[in-house]
Order: C-alpha cells, then sequence, then structure tokens
C-alpha cells in the first residue's frame, strides 16, 4: 500500500458534538484504479476532490455501485470493524452484476484497516457514535459508448456518524411503485437503484410519509424492502421477515436480527409477507410492531402505515414491550464491544 499522508489534518477542528453526518469527511481516502484488466497500487491518501471528466462512464452509463459499513470505538479505545467479509462479497456480487471488475479481499479488507486506524481519532466514543465507512467501485474511462468501461475506480471514503436514536416514522405502503424487479438488480448495492426511488420518496413524502414500503413489482401485494432498508412485522409474538432474493438486498443488519432471534428464542419466521396479513392483523389488534434495519440507524420504528389512502397507526413500544428494540440492543453491544462476541463478528 502506498501512504501519502495528509500535511494538513482537519482532526483539530473536528467537534465530535457539533458535526453534519455524511458532510464532515476524515482527513484521508483510499483509491486504487483499474486500468488493462488489472488493479493497480492501493493508495491511501488525503480526502479531497478528485479529476474527472463529464464524460466518465460511471455517470454516464451508471457503472456504479458502493457499501455501507461502520467502524465503533469501544470505552477503551479499540476500533471493530463489523462482519466486513459481509460487505467485501456483497461490493463483489454487485460489481458482478454491473459487469465490474471485483475487488481483491485484500484491497478490500486492508484498505478499511489502514483508513480506520491512520483516522481512528475521528471515530467518537459514545453510545450510538461510529464512523460511517462508503467503499465504492466507479467506472472512470472517458467514453461516450455504452459498453462495459475498461477504467474503474474503487475507494473508500468516510464520515463519522452520531445516535442510532431515529423517531419513528409513518411509511407508505407502494402500490405503484418499485425498488426492483425480476431479473434485475434489486439485489446489488448499485448506485442507480437509489436514484430511482428517489422520485417515489419524494411523493410519498408529499403525501406525509417519511419512507416506501417496497412491494413485489408484479402484484404489489407482498413486501420487499422499505427505503434503504429490510423490512421485519410482528405479529403477536411471531416476527415475520421476506425471504432474500434478486429483488432484495441481503442485509447484514438483516442476517444478523435473524441469527440474534435464533438464539434469543424469539420466533423468527423468513417467509413472505403479504400486505392482506400486515393489514387485517393491524383490523385484528395482532400486529404488534414493523420495522426497518440497516447499518445506518440498526432499526427505524414504524408509526404507521399507508395503504391505499388509510393510515393505519401502531403504538410506541417501549424496550421491554418491543422486539425492535431488544435485538438493536443486542446487536449494538456486539458492535461497541459491550457483550461476548459469540458469533464472531467483530474484526
Ligand atoms: N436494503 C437496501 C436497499 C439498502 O440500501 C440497505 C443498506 N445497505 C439495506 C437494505 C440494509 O443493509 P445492511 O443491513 O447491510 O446495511
Amino acid at each position: 500500500m502506498i501512504i501519502q499522508k495528509s500535511t494538513n489534518p482537519r482532526i483539530s477542528s473536528f467537534d465530535p458534538n457539533n458535526f453534519s453526518f455524511g458532510n464532515t469527511f476524515i482527513d484521508h481516502m483510499i483509491i486504487c484504479e483499474y486500468e488493462n484488466g488489472k488493479w493497480g497500487d492501493v493508495k491511501l491518501v488525503p480526502y479531497g476532490p478528485l479529476p474527472f471528466s463529464p464524460a466518465m462512464m460511471g455517470v454516464n452509463y451508471g457503472q456504479a455501485c458502493f457499501e455501507g459499513m461502520k467502524a465503533y470505538k469501544d470505552k477503551d479505545g479499540d476500533i471493530f470493524l463489523f462482519r466486513p467479509e459481509k460487505n467485501f462479497a456483497r461490493i463483489n456480487k454487485s460489481a458482478s452484476r454491473l459487469a465490474m471488475p471485483e475487488v481483491t479481499e485484500e484491497m478490500f479488507l486492508e484498505g478499511l484497516k489502514a483508513l480506520v486506524d491512520v483516522d481512528r481519532d475521528w471515530i467518537p466514543y459514545g453510545e450510538g457514535n461510529s464512523l460511517y465507512i462508503r467503499p465504492l467501485i466507479f467506472a472512470t474511462e472517458e467514453a461516450l459508448k455504452a459498453r462495459i468501461a475498461n477504467k474503474y475506480m474503487f475507494a473508500i471514503v468516510a464520515t463519522p456518524a452520531k445516535s442510532y436514536y431515529s423517531e419513528p416514522v409513518a411509511v407508505k405502503i407502494s402500490d405503484y411503485y418499485s425498488r426492483a424487479a425480476n431479473g434485475g438488480v434489486g439485489f446489488a448495492k448499485a448506485a442507480g437503484n437509489y436514484a430511482a426511488a428517489f422520485y417515489p420518496t419524494q411523493l410519498a413524502n408529499e403525501e406525509g410519509y417519511e419512507q416506501i414500503i417496497w412491494t413485489d413489482d408484479s402484484t404489489h401485494e407482498y413486501f420487499e424492502e422499505s427505503g434503504t432498508m429490510n423490512v421485519f412485522v410482528r405479529i403477536n409474538d411471531t416476527i415475520y421477515t421476506p425471504p432474500t432474493s434478486e429483488k432484495i438486498l441481503d442485509g447484514i443488519t438483516r442476517d444478523s436480527f435473524i441469527k440474534l432471534a435464533e438464539k434469543k428464542g424469539i420466533d423468527l419466521r423468513v417467509e413472505p409477507v403479504s400486505v392482506k396479513t400486515v393489514v387485517e392483523a393491524h383490523k385484528n389488534g395482532t400486529l404488534k410492531e414493523i420495522w426497518g434495519v440497516g447499518t445506518a440507524v440498526v432499526t427505524s420504528a414504524f408509526k404507521a402505515i399507508g395503504y391505499k389512502g388509510e393510515k393505519l397507526e401502531l403504538p410506541k413500544l417501549t424496550l421491554e414491550e418491543s422486539f425492535a428494540l431488544q435485538l438493536q440492543k443486542a446487536l449494538v453491544d456486539i458492535q461497541t464491544n459491550n457483550a461476548e462476541d459469540t458469533f464472531g463478528w467483530r474484526v
């Protein structure tokens, strides 16, 4: 790895109590260029803009994919990644689907570790604090030709992140727009998937909903995901989550929740979740909670679901009552080294 440290670090002016998540970047980043059929040297360099042409293929034809993961600091100042091998496998799944070159495990993991190590002071200590890390691959070739590019960049950038706490949100069950289709790219973290979701989400926002529950594109009768999170539904004391498919992102938080529920003896079933079942359960009072999961906020509880013009309200549950909050706590305790890591998830 080639290391070029910043001569003008900004860490001394970073206030961990007052910063904007997603707009504040740590002092360094990882970059690596792909050309002539192979990746070059991995470089750790000062964070900053890079020169690219507007004719770059990544922005014209959308060959771009990314990952989202976090590093956590424990009370002794030790730093942990959470199941990074899963993000490594997933970025390559995404890259392959978009006909982009895969990255090597060494580039990915060594790049992550070097970056987190050099900028460890940027990771705020304290509950809910972490470093949000964004590995990405995009086509850099300057050519207006709709074909597979032959130049790419792999990069890793990161932004400090604060508390997990998110207010319960109102979500709208989609009865028209879709996030993914059979044979498509829903399982990949393709940049274009997010662009395509913005407009329907904006329409839902205008109707008073924060997010959309994406349903299957052919019938809109089955739940798929919620916003950029996997979705869980609790009816009585059983939790349901749809099976992953080529339309559903294989979320690492989702997988961890499934394993934690099993360990806690909570009945969790991976099976299709129909809109009809959820609406009926709400009517007869057995719909206890419904929530999204993902790396960014771990869980996002739903306070209401909108379906065909009706708003179905849900009560706010306490930690004792909520399976979502109990599972979230169990997960965060492992991530931040407050609980024994029986699954071997911390790195
Ligand atoms: N679904 C989508 C579409 C996402 O973008 C994400 C965030 N990566 C998730 C689910 C949750 O995945 P994870 O738990 O790995 O963050």
